[in-house]
């Protein structure tokens, strides 16, 4: 959904859209989305979480952006890694004592582009045509997972 789409929904709109989805949650997540329903102000807060816009720099002379700041991310994607792979990044920046122009600039090119790669992967991946919306698919995506985490010994290859 376009940033300028979810300017114009409403909260009665996105509690339908809620309650459409709901009919294929778990138990526990419906009994709590009933409660949420007789207030739509405990759960709505809705808006564009990933606009895929960055800013074309991201330090100035006293200022570094990192993690979302710099790269927003929405669900589904890997913006919490992407987020502690930047402060890794910047603390080995900071303790090489080269804060020039320079660095900071590789700085930026090193981690724009892992962190482009993996938000347009995951917003191709969180398509609405690309999402299981069966039972039978949730379930079997759900038996898929279990295995791959029983073999991975619960390690997820970085790609
Ligand atoms: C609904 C949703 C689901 C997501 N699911 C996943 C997921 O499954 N896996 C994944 O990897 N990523 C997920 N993400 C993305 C992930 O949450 C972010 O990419 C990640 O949290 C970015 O980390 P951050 O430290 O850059 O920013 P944040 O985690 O947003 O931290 C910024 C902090 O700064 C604080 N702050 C803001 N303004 C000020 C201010 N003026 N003064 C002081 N403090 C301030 C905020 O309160 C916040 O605590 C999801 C995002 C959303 C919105």
């Amino acid at each position: 959904m376009s940033e300028a789409e979810t300017k114009t929904m409403t909260n009665e709109v996105v509690m339908k859209m809620l309650a459409d989805k709901s009919k294929l949650w778990s138990v526990e997540l419906k009994k709590i989305f009933e409660i949420c329903k007789a207030d739509s102000n405990l759960i709505i807060a809705h808006g564009a979480v990933y606009n895929g816009k960055v800013p074309s720099t991201w330090f100035s002379k006293n200022i570094i952006l990192i993690g979302d700041a710099a790269h927003p991310y929405g669900p589904g994607g890997q913006g919490i890694s992407m987020a502690l792979k930047d402060s890794e990044a910047l603390c080995d920046m900071i303790v090489s004592g080269d804060m020039s122009e320079e660095n900071k600039k590789a700085f930026q090119n090193i981690r724009a582009e892992e962190t482009k790669k993996l938000g347009e992967g995951a917003e191709a991946r969180n398509k609405p045509e690309k999402q299981t919306t069966t039972k039978m698919g949730i379930f079997f995506k759900g038996v898929i997972m279990k295995f791959y985490h029983l073999f991975s010994g619960g390690v997820l290859k970085s790609f």
